[in-house]
């Protein structure tokens, strides 16, 4: 046998050896980084257009990187571990009138991604059941299944979440629910009415997340703000982000707002110095520029009307979107009239790509007629459409 061979047995059997719970996952599907599509297409990078991964479309604000510029002089030392500054400057920014959040109620995560880890990993022992809905964000269902958990998969109801029956899903082998908020990639929400009747039927030691990763996009009056519910529900944990509206995604934070019981367990499995400094100090330092949130709202907004209008000109039916991203779908033609110019959703995904337009598939949300696109700056929007209907036309023709 050659070394290479050796070699190649040694993985396999490794492979083997891994935890059964591994060996059948699947690595999260990111969106397709601009330089790997300008590598395979030979594109240039800054032809391209990126609306695949919900990123805010404006840049960071300008004192998260002057925050970020003094801070590198102070790379030989750790960051913070309990992230102190960051704690009380959230403390402040989310106590109000009637809610009061204090640093022990705050967990800090490399990304809000971590926080989901690590609520899954303090309450899910192998085969213990964790309940979501159809349609939303793929991490639920790799975390739960990492820890050898059984995902409940409820089927959605118009895209959205189904509380009702989600609530009926919960049986004495529930340890957690997960419910998004406004939901990705489907963009649907739920009132305060929903979440409280829903709060209100699920037993006292099923954990809750709320994950509110696109809170501060929603313009709906109805919109449940999980912080109120906090008080009167110990199981509650609110997970947030600065990876969005605060345009910080490339740094990793985001964070979870709990009973202080929930903190003090995720705190025992967060890993040291989970949260860099450069993410630490960008966040303290976007937290307090309004100005800054305020204008990525308004390019939402004002972006969002106008893929709408676009799509309803081009004829393609989408989902009311109160994120930051829209899905919508390129309806099924019918198989048995074979003809060439047959387009469906993957096909239009492989077609934009070509003329250097990401955005993203989600058949792998059961949602395969569907496409999921970011709300980017005007320009990107209209280069984005432009690309759209030049294909749809083509197929028409
Ligand atoms: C983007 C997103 C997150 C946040 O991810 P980060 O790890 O904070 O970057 C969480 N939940 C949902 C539903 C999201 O779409």
């Amino acid at each position: 046998m050659t070394d290479q061979k050796v070699d190649d047995l040694k993985i396999q059997t490794l492979g083997e050896k891994a935890r059964v719970e591994i060996q059948g996952l699947r690595p999260y599907q990111p969106g397709k980084p601009i330089d790997e599509l300008a590598r395979e297409f030979g594109l240039n990078a800054s032809d391209i257009v990126k609306l695949a991964s919900n990123e805010n479309p404006i840049g960071p604000s300008t004192k998260a990187i002057a925050a970020m510029e003094k801070e590198a002089r102070e790379l030989t030392r750790y960051p913070d571990g309990n992230g102190f500054d960051l704690k009380q400057a959230l403390c402040q920014k989310l106590t109000t009138d009637t809610v009061v959040i204090k640093p022990e109620n705050v967990t800090l995560g490399n990304g809000s991604s971590d926080i989901l880890d690590f609520i899954v990993k303090c309450f899910v022992a192998r085969g213990d059941e964790v309940v979501f809905s159809q349609h939303a964000f793929a991490i639920y269902g790799l975390v739960t299944k990492i820890q050898g958990g059984e995902c409940k998969v409820v089927p959605a109801k118009n895209y959205g979440h189904d509380l009702i029956a989600m609530a009926a899903a919960i049986t004495n082998k529930t340890r957690l629910v997960f419910v998004t908020n406004p939901n990705n990639p489907t963009g649907t929400w739920l009132t305060q009415t929903d979440i409280e009747n829903f709060m209100a039927k699920v037993p006292s030691n099923v954990v809750v997340v709320l994950d509110e990763a696109y809170f501060e996009y929603v313009n709906e009056t109805d919109y449940c703000d999980g912080l109120t519910l906090l008080a009167a529900y110990p199981n509650l944990v609110i997970t947030r982000t600065f990876s969005k509206a605060y345009g910080l995604a490339a740094l990793r934070v985001g964070y979870g707002i709990s009973a202080p019981e929930i903190a003090d367990l995720m705190n025992r499995v967060r890993p040291p110095f989970n949260v860099n400094s450069f993410a630490l100090a960008a966040a303290i330092a976007t937290l307090s520029d309004d100005d800054y949130v305020a204008e990525s709202k308004a390019v939402n907004d004002t972006g969002m009307v106008y893929l709408t209008q676009s799509f309803d000109v081009l004829g393609l039916p989408y989902i009311p979107s109160v994120g930051n991203f829209i899905s919508f779908e390129i309806p099924v033609v019918d198989g048995s009239a074979v003809n060439a110019n047959v387009i469906n959703a993957s096909i239009v995904n492989e077609r934009l790509l070509a003329m250097g337009v990401i955005i993203r598939p989600i058949a792998n949300y059961e949602m395969p007629n569907h496409l999921r696109v970011s709300i980017g700056t005007q320009t990107e929007n209209e280069t984005f459409i432009a690309a759209l209907a030049k294909i749809l036309t083509a197929a028409n023709s």
